[in-house]
């Protein structure tokens, strides 16, 4: 495809960005977002092709393919170096068949053993090269901070993945005793010279909210950019940068399937996806929409059901749902903004109808779509959501009768495709590695509910010692390097800071300028 170029589901961006200009802005003007105009189209042969190549060669296809602006050879080599040596296997995200109609996504072997890696190793790659071609062709003159509040794998992940990388800074706001011993050790050991990791007196909503009025502050922005140089920016799943490269995998999947037989050729499957901000799914329903011979998109919710519930029907209403903390905390999500991308496809991009209905989330904290978008939204999707309780006893029951471990935003997804499965074969998308989720999997197979104490001795231990302890119960000796020597780590990074948008700010001058 010739160059792309992009447009916004709001109609309000004044102009059509190419891709490399669109991951550098990030959300668009007047708070749409991008999506790109062209969509390719590919065939079973195109698809099935891509069996015979390296998962660094789909990926560079699948970029061509959606008329990136970058030469056929950065891409090549940008996707030689982002799916190489960092990931685990060669295979990069392998499929593992727990029986002939379930099969295993493992999307948790990149450097930080979640999912978050695999978009989260190709949008630095991108970001930095897009910068710099922007730059030679006089369009940037100033180097970027990136600022990212997590509740634990977005950190890590974004850390990782722009550790070291030209012309980038990057910040990571995370709740001090908020995140589990695993997390805080993975981001207070992170490497890089580029890299800063503050601890925030408070939760993760103050976090969010530090975060967004940093975001907010124009004044700081000015500051920054002409005092210092840098432009602020964030890495969060609305970035189109961070869509794409989950695209691939799906597309990918499918080729994979079918060279090992576990598909026929064109032979259409199910797909079940543990969602949060629903970013993974729409990316598989892109899949779908070039080509990819997908049925019916699982949509998988913990005890936070508002997407279970709009699938069901219709109404997408947080005005009087609690926030409730549970097991899958990546799923733990009121306002899932990928949704947006979803409504905008699926009403023909009608913009007009988009700028209403987030109208309505904002003043009403709901909104309703009309029969044709709803009888559109249930051709594509299904939807079921799984109780905490539900999911440890899911991730016990598995690993009886399959001796295979699973996290607990992956049990999720487990469950609801037992739930909904039709005849087709079903591709279960596995989001972490068990051992992120340690002190989970030791309850879930213990029968330790929430809330109730573990035991003394076990509740002594660091993150590293129950996963070891974990592994010797269950013979799961699959326990990443990056994991299981965390306790070895220097660590890095230990200062904490108040939520106050303030010291925030100061924290990041004194940053930028050291
Ligand atoms: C982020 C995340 C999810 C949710 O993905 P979305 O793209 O936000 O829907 C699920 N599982 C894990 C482990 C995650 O980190």
């Amino acid at each position: 495809m010739a160059h792309n170029f992009y447009i916004d589901t709001r109609g309000l961006h004044p102009t059509r960005p190419t891709f490399t200009e669109a991951i550098i802005h990030g959300m668009a003007d007047g708070g749409g977002l991008f999506v790109p105009n062209d969509l390719p189209q590919l065939s079973l042969d195109d698809i099935l092709s891509l069996g015979e190549k390296t998962y660094a060669e789909r990926a560079a296809f699948i970029y061509k393919a959606f008329g990136v602006d970058l030469s056929d050879s950065v891409v090549d080599d940008l996707m030689q170096q982002v799916y190489g040596e960092n990931f685990t296997t060669k295979d990069i995200c392998p499929i593992v068949s727990l029986d002939a109609q379930t099969h295993m996504l493992e999307l948790w072997h990149g450097p930080t053993s979640a999912f978050k890696d695999m978009a989260l190793q190709c949008l630095p790659a991108f970001f930095t090269t897009s910068a710099k071609q922007l730059t030679e062709q006089g369009k940037l003159d100033h180097s970027f901070m990136i600022l990212v509040a997590t509740s634990g794998d977005t950190g890590t992940a974004a850390l990782e993945g722009f550790k070291d990388k030209e012309g980038v800074r990057i910040g990571v706001l995370y709740p001090q005793g908020g995140v589990s011993d695993i997390q805080f050790k993975q981001m207070a050991t992170q490497a890089g010279d580029n890299v800063m990791v503050w601890g925030v007196d408070g939760n993760f909503d103050d976090c969010q909210t530090a975060a967004k009025a940093v975001f907010g502050d124009d004044a700081f922005a000015k500051t920054l950019l002409s005092n210092e140089g840098v432009r602020l920016s964030s890495a969060n799943s609305i970035n189109w940068g961070r869509l794409l490269p989950q695209v691939i995998y799906y597309v990918s999947s499918y080729a994979v399937m079918v060279r090992e037989g576990k598909v026929a050729a064109g032979q259409p499957i199910d797909v079940c996806v543990p969602t949060g901000n629903f970013g993974n799914i729409l990316a598989a329903w892109y899949a779908k929409r070039i080509g990819t011979p997908i049925d019916m998109l699982f949509c998988a919710s913990n005890e936070n059901r508002v997407l279970t519930d709009f699938i069901n029907t219709g109404t997408y209403d947080i005005s009087e749902r609690d926030f409730v903390l549970t097991p899958s905390p990546s799923m733990d999500i009121l306002v899932s903004s990928n949704l947006e991308r979803q409504l905008f496809e699926l009403t023909s991009r009608n913009e007009e109808a988009i700028r209403g209905w987030m109208d309505d989330l904002r003043a009403k904290r709901s909104f309703r779509v009309d029969v044709q978008t709803f009888s559109q939204l249930r051709k594509h999707f299904v939807a079921d959501s799984v109780d905490s309780a539900t999911c440890f006893a899911t991730i016990k029951r598995v690993f009886e009768k399959h001796h295979y471990l699973l996290d607990p935003h992956t049990a999720v997804a487990y469950q609801a495709t037992e739930n909904l499965r039709a005849e087709n074969p079903v591709l279960v998308v596995a989001t972490a590695h068990w051992a992120k989720f340690g002190e989970s999997v030791y309850r879930a197979l213990h029968e330790i509910a929430v809330g109730e104490d573990l035991p003394e001795e076990i509740a002594a231990l660091s993150g590293c010692e129950l996963n070891a302890l974990i592994a010797q119960e269950t013979e799961c000796y699959n326990i990443p390097d990056s994991l299981a020597y965390l306790d070895k780590a220097e660590l890095r990074f230990t200062e904490v800071i108040g939520k106050d948008p303030q010291g925030v700010k100061n924290a990041m001058l004194d940053f930028v300028r050291a």
